[in-house]
């Protein structure tokens, strides 16, 4: 069964699956806001280098979860992405590893326009950051172990990004697409998710009438249906079930909070242990 629970380490709590990390090897976390050394608007474990925070700050706040999670020796593979709210899934082999791993100017960027990340190398963490976008994890543990992290806000729900991936990470690992298992992460709820409503009939028309609730989009319920529509099951799906918006205490929040900090999705096939 499919469970995120909470784990907490050197002061920073993440939302990761302790089964899938003990049977596969593979760790997945959902980073909540407290910790860190950013201040401010950004206070706490901000890990996005583009939302004004101070990069020294970032860049320690990124070495501290990675120590957390006990993968600090992946400090420097760590591979973040440009996100462009579009569809594009980067593969990341040897010339992506490290691609945006510190915020510092000057540092190698970030893989360019994409809004997923995906590898079958060891000891690659893939980093995606939000403040109220759907985070999304996808495994894939046979035949080959495969990851990909990805980024849906409104347009790439739309666009169908959560499909995407699936596909994408299915064929990289050569199984069929309801062999994957899907983790999403805290996001915007329906609550608090108010859009115009030529927009949410937009979703109604492409996903059906769970994309609404109230007068409000689901994007959560939208992500669900993408990732089911293209042959991963919802019972191999499992949801945080928080909304960011009303929980600015834990995680960021750009419709409640305007300029914030970004929590972060991560996921990592672990290598041998060192
Ligand atoms: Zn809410």
């Amino acid at each position: 069964m499919l469970l995120l629970t909470e784990r907490t380490s050197a002061g920073i709590t993440v939302l990761t699956d302790e089964r899938l990390r003990a049977e596969h090897g593979v760790l997945v976390a959902f980073s909540k806001r407290a910790g860190g050394f950013s201040t401010g608007d950004y206070a706490g474990l901000n890990l996005a280098a583009h939302v004004g925070d101070d990069a020294e700050l970032v860049d320690a706040n990124r070495t501290a979860l990675l120590a957390s999670l006990g993968i600090a020796h992946d400090r420097e593979r760590l591979t973040t992405a440009h996100q462009v709210h579009g569809t594009a899934i980067g593969q990341v082999g040897e010339d992506e590893i490290g691609a945006g791993a510190f915020a510092e100017e000057g540092s190698r960027p970030s893989v360019r326009d994409a809004d997923g990340l995906m590898t079958v190398a060891s000891d690659v963490p893939l980093m995606l950051c939000f403040a109220d976008c759907v985070p999304i994890i996808l495994v894939a543990t046979k035949p080959v172990v495969a990851v990909v992290v990805a980024h849906a806000g409104w347009r790439g729900a739309l666009a169908g990004i959560a499909g995407a991936a699936a596909r994408a990470l299915a064929a990289r690992a050569g199984c069929e697409t309801a062999d994957l298992v899907a983790y999403v992460g805290p996001h915007i709820g329906a609550c608090h998710y108010e859009v115009a409503p030529e927009l949410l009939s937009q979703f109604v028309h492409t996903f059906g009438t769970i994309a609404a609730a109230q007068g409000r989009l689901d994007l959560g319920a939208v992500v669900s249906e993408s990732l089911n529509g293209v042959g991963v099951p919802i019972s191999s799906q499992c949801s945080a079930n928080v909304c960011t918006a009303e929980r600015t205490d834990v995680f960021f929040s750009h419709r409640a909070e305007g300029p914030t900090g970004r929590h972060g999705a991560l996921a990592c096939i672990l290598g041998d242990p060192r």
